[in-house]
């Protein structure tokens, strides 16, 4: 096998020949067919997140087949489609995954940080943590939904049921949820970078209401409001933007410093959220949704080798939609 992997914090990724991974118990060896770009892989690449387990192979919205199965896999077969997503593995044991919030566990595995992700033509994940994708689209066109579309979905369930929601970052999550969103009935409005006309125009050819820069007011006040940009100095922008009582989440795992502002912009119960990582429960229900809202991402294919050119460009806002890799 092939992978692109990161020797240490801030370097280039190298493609590199590896041994063909072993299963081990409830484990299984997957195919590589395509696997997204998250802006948490250049969180991950710039060592931006703690505890990185170098040398590490990114990539955590991975969509495959069933190559092998380790010993006691019994819940999926050879060559069956699958999607590994962030959450790779949790204790089953600690308070929040007995209380169902398996997403904080005190002990959990992250693909493409804590073990091998998918910039690579094969990995190996844990069986309990994969998803049976069926056949409906293709490889590239699913990707996207394992992360932008799996967190982007707890976000928007955490943003509560108001019908104008806030979209700041209309990137790979914004795209895939505005589409939900709408086919819930809501208003969207889209903020992206100012004058990014592509993101703007993307947004309203995906049924947004109105389209502007992150500092420009909407025409309504808004129930909620999610940041998908990794921009701390959003949140007051968001809180202003939001409505009394209503509610500004944060979807990144990283994020620059927010800005200090004045108690007012919070008061009159708006609220400030985070939203972190997924449960199985969330897949099983975006899944589910996806498939009702006919969610069509848009994609711009890369081939795995051109990962570090890729992240350059999700740096510097030169992707619409999502990226995505291809062994
Ligand atoms: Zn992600
Ligand atoms: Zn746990």
């Amino acid at each position: 096998m092939h992978a692109m992997v990161l020797q240490t914090p801030g370097a280039a990724l190298r493609f590199e020949p590896r041994e063909d991974p072993v299963p081990g118990p409830g484990e299984v060896r997957i195919k590589v067919g395509a696997c997204g770009v998250c802006r948490t892989d250049l969180h991950v690449v710039d060592g931006e997140l703690p505890d990185i387990a170098y040398p590490i192979v990114p990539g955590h919205e991975v969509v495959g087949r069933v190559e092998a199965l380790g010993p006691a896999v019994t819940s999926l077969r050879i060559g069956e489609r699958v999607g590994v997503p962030w959450l790779g593995h949790t204790c089953g044991d600690c308070p929040y995954c007995r209380s169902g919030r398996e997403n904080l566990c005190d002990r959990p595995r992250f693909t493409g940080y804590t073990r091998d992700g998918g910039f690579a033509t094969h990995l190996v994940a844990d069986a309990r943590y994969c998803f049976p994708l069926g056949e409906a689209d293709d490889d590239v066109a699913v990707a996207p939904l394992l992360c932008a579309g799996l967190i982007g979905w707890r976000s928007l369930v955490m943003a509560g049921d108001g019908e104008h929601l806030g979209i700041f970052g209309f990137g790979a999550a914004g795209h895939i949820i505005a589409q939900v969103a709408r086919w819930q009935g809501r208003s969207v409005y889209a903020f992206t970078r100012a004058g990014d006309v592509v993101a703007q125009r993307l947004a309203l050819s995906l049924g947004a209401a109105w389209a502007g820069g992150s500092e420009e007011k909407p025409p309504v006040p808004l129930d909620a409001a999610i940041i998908y940009a990794p921009v701390g100095s959003l949140v007051p922008l968001a809180l202003q933007a939001v409505r009394k009582g209503g509610r500004v989440v944060c979807a990144g795992i990283h994020m620059s410093d927010i800005p200090s502002f004045p108690y007012r912009m919070l008061w009159e119960e708006r609220r400030l959220l985070s939203v972190a990582n997924l449960t199985r429960g969330d897949g099983t229900e975006f899944f589910k949704v996806a498939a009702q809202a006919c969610i069509k991402t848009h994609t711009s294919v890369f081939p795995l080798q051109e990962a570090n050119e890729v992240l350059s460009k999700l740096r510097t806002g030169q992707i619409t939609g999502a990226a995505v890799l291809q062994p």
